[in-house]
């Protein structure tokens, strides 16, 4: 035979061998999160018994303190506190109520937006004027806005099949509103919901105010809410008055909480995590409980196969991703000061839902590496190696050159609940939150195989 042939045969033998290799690997991560996970238990511990834990607050503390003891028990070599500065914000006692044509006043459900001050616990009235978009706002005359209260009632597209691009798409809303409304003259800002229900239910989220911009209330009514409000803005004039007590508190020293399985022979690092914060709203189950209990799954995982790691995998349980990202950057910040080399980060923070793919942020080459694995996967549902995207936390790592992976589940229910009371415990399925599980071990594994 051909020497020139031969070469090629070998190689294919070695790659099919450790294709089986790797499925086997594969099946044994399943059968050990699938069955034996408790990633579900300790979703339920978080969101029952901890609740909602918004950066600064007594629950953060005590999440954090949980996690140390959760990282513990999966079967952490090292677990530690890594200090950071987070800013203090909360809601407090709030009400919005709108008088129509009839002349009776209307209770209506409404939640301040994260980061936005309030009225200090006095009223705050004034006319509601009702637009759809930014384009029918800036068609009025100052004049029209001067003092008037402003809502934007633009809908979460329903025609964009990927919620993430949808809600992309309708942040900027929640993001802008205010400092649009306070620059012509108007005194509070509301916005629909970022949601893709249809009820009342008021969802917050991270807003921000322009430099040099007067800072003005700004909350969110449900989706229905807004449509109703546009409705009888249509027959005449309505008058809203708002009470909030909402604001910024200063700053005070939080923690991530990291956790690792020590490398048996590399000091290169693959982080895998989510973040520990949440709104003061709901339970923050899956946002992102889900991605802190399953992160925690993968290092439990891998000590149960008994898998020996090559690299230094850590869990990291970032702090203040909801308002402020100030967890991943000290952690961004501190591995370059360590000169701690990096190789992945895979974040989960985008619900617990069934996996379907991970996004990539990488080189072409990377790229290439992490489809060629796509036929390993394909068995537990994950197909999708499309998307560029990483995590709100992992981003900041970026400048340090280290590819970056988010996990990508189906994102039809998450903006129903994101950010808003109905994020709880009973809307995770325990399956679909250990399947991410069992696809983020997988990936890790890989990972720590073959990553260049
Ligand atoms: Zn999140």
């Amino acid at each position: 035979m051909n020497k020139l042939l031969i070469f090629p045969l070998f190689l294919g033998g070695i790659l099919f061998s450790q294709q089986k290799t790797d499925s086997l690997e594969f099946r044994k991560i399943a059968d050990v999160v699938m069955n034996d996970g408790t990633a579900y238990e300790d979703l339920r511990h978080l969101t029952k018994n901890i609740g909602h834990r918004v950066s600064g607050s007594e629950a953060y503390e005590k999440a954090a303190d949980w996690a140390v003891e959760t990282l513990k028990k999966a079967g952490a070599d090292k677990v530690w506190k890594q200090p950071v500065n987070v800013p203090v914000w909360m809601h407090g006692k709030e009400s919005l109520a709108v008088k129509g044509t009839d002349g009776k006043w209307k209770k209506i459900r409404m939640l301040s937006l994260g980061n936005s001050e309030g009225t200090g616990g006095k009223d705050l009235s004034g006319a509601l004027i009702v637009v759809r978009n930014f384009d029918e706002f800036n068609k009025l005359a100052d004049t029209d806005l001067k003092d008037k209260i402003v809502l934007f009632n633009y809908p979460f597209r329903q025609e964009i099949i990927s919620t993430m691009e949808g809600y992309g798409d309708a942040v900027k809303y929640r993001v802008m509103a205010a400092s649009a409304v306070a620059r012509r003259g108007g005194k509070a800002a509301i916005i629909r919901s970022v949601s893709t229900a249809f009820d009342d239910v008021p969802h917050t989220g991270v807003m921000h105010y322009q430099e040099g911009v007067r800072k003005i209330p700004v909350g969110a009514v449900g989706p229905r809410t807004a449509d109703e409000l546009q409705e009888m803005a249509a027959r005449g004039v309505l008058v809203a008055r708002l009470n909030s007590n909402c604001g910024m508190r200063g700053e005070k020293p939080s923690f991530n909480v990291i956790g690792e399985l020590t490398g048996k022979d590399s000091k290169k690092v693959i982080v895998v995590g989510g973040h520990l914060d949440s709104w003061d709203v709901g339970e923050g189950a899956h946002d992102d409980g889900t991605g802190i209990v399953q992160s925690i799954e993968v290092l439990r995982a891998l000590k149960k196969t008994a898998y020996r790691n090559h690299h230094t995998i850590r869990v990291v349980c970032f702090a203040n991703e909801e308002n402020g990202a100030r967890g991943g950057n000290a952690y961004a910040d501190s591995l370059q000061l360590k000169k701690e080399p990096h190789i992945f980060a895979l974040e989960s923070d985008a619900g617990g839902f069934s996996p379907r793919g991970f996004g990539l942020i990488g080189t072409a080459e990377q790229k290439k590496q992490i489809r060629s694995w796509a036929p390993l996967f394909l068995p537990y549902g994950v197909y999708d190696f499309s998307i560029e995207e990483g995590g709100v936390d992992i981003d900041p790592m970026k400048k340090s050159g280290i590819a970056l992976s988010g996990l990508i589940p189906d994102s039809q229910r998450y903006f129903d609940i994101h950010h808003s009371d109905a994020d709880t415990f009973e809307k995770v399925n325990r399956r679909e939150l250990l399947l991410g599980a069992t696809v983020m071990t997988q990936m890790i594994y890989m990972i720590d195989r073959y990553w260049k």
